[in-house]
């Protein structure tokens, strides 16, 4: 009986603490979405592997909680996507992106900026609506942002996912499935996407030079993405090492710390200056 009523103590605090984890993050979610200040964008360059030229970033989310500091995505966005803010927060995300691409192409930078979009998102009614008065925002002609997805995103109804990639791509964004190999998808689903072009999951890259398994997984993986024309970016590349092996199977783009850690925007561009001398 006394350890029946331990357990249960412990249970009932860890629970205490989920419930009043989940109300702080409601309640400061929104806060922060009112205050815009509390949000920012960090940005990660992509290089070409042949060139070592910067073609794109992905835009992460950053969160400065004047009460905790600096929040990670992964500590906020499951929330997002459980309570559907991630829709506003989205909604965001287009638009300072959309921002700071114009900001960019006004000084003569051609750079294009992937975001990253939850399936929760890509099922809203308004998300190609919220996307086109994005771009009209930041008053540009053209489309400068992709947009990165994950598997996830096809699940519950695959043509409308299906229809919804294709306006988006019709407005100019190039679409990515991001985390490539770490979803379900068969092949055949694979093959009927409207994709312009596969993230290769940081898991797969990291092991790269570990073992003859991950290689071999990783050139399978590229020659299939390659058979079916699209582009394959991989993400999380480190060392010299996994950036050769990737350019010598025909890799396009890579993204990871060997190159930068995601930085603000100011800090960015310094970098890019500095990567020119
Ligand atoms: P992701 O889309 O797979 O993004 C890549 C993550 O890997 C980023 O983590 C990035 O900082 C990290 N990374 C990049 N290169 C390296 C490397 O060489 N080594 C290591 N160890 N890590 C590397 P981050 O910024 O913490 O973002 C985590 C996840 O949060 C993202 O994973 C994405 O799923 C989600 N996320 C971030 N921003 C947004 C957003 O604006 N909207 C949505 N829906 N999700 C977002
Ligand atoms: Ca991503
Ligand atoms: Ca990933
Ligand atoms: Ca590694």
């Amino acid at each position: 009986k006394d350890v029946g009523k331990r357990t249960f103590r412990v249970f009932s605090s860890d629970m205490d603490n989920r419930v009043s984890e989940y109300v702080w993050l409601d309640i400061n979610l929104r806060k922060a979405l009112d205050a815009e200040d509390q949000l920012v964008l960090y940005y990660q360059p992509k290089l070409c592997l042949k060139t070592g030229v910067v073609r794109s970033v992905e835009a992460l989310l950053r969160w400065n909680s004047p009460e905790r500091g600096r929040i990670q995505p992964l500590d906020f966005i499951p929330y997002a996507e459980d309570s559907g803010l991630i829709v506003p927060l989205g909604r965001w995300v287009m638009r300072s992106a959309a921002k700071q691409a114009a900001i960019w192409k006004a000084r003569g930078l051609d750079l294009r900026i992937a975001i990253n979009m939850s399936a929760r998102q890509l099922s809203s009614s308004t998300v190609v609506q919220d996307f086109v008065e994005a771009l009209r925002q930041a008053g540009q002609a053209g489309c400068q942002l992709d947009i990165e997805l994950t598997e996830s995103c096809l699940i519950n109804d695959e043509a409308l996912a299906h229809a919804v990639i294709r306006q988006f791509r019709d407005l100019g964004a190039q679409v990515h499935l991001d985390d490539f190999g770490t979803g379900y998808s068969s092949l055949s689903q694979l093959a009927r996407l409207p994709l312009d072009a596969i993230k290769l999951d940081r898991s797969f890259i990291s092991s790269i030079n570990d073992n003859a398994t991950s290689q071999a997984l990783v050139r399978s993986m590229v020659a299939v993405a390659q058979q079916l024309k699209f582009g394959v970016i991989a993400e999380g590349v480190e060392t010299e090492a996994e950036a050769e092996f990737l350019k010598d199977i025909d890799v396009d783009d890579a993204q990871g710390y060997l190159y930068s850690r995601p930085m603000p925007a100011r800090e960015f561009e310094e970098w890019l200056n500095n990567k020119g001398k």
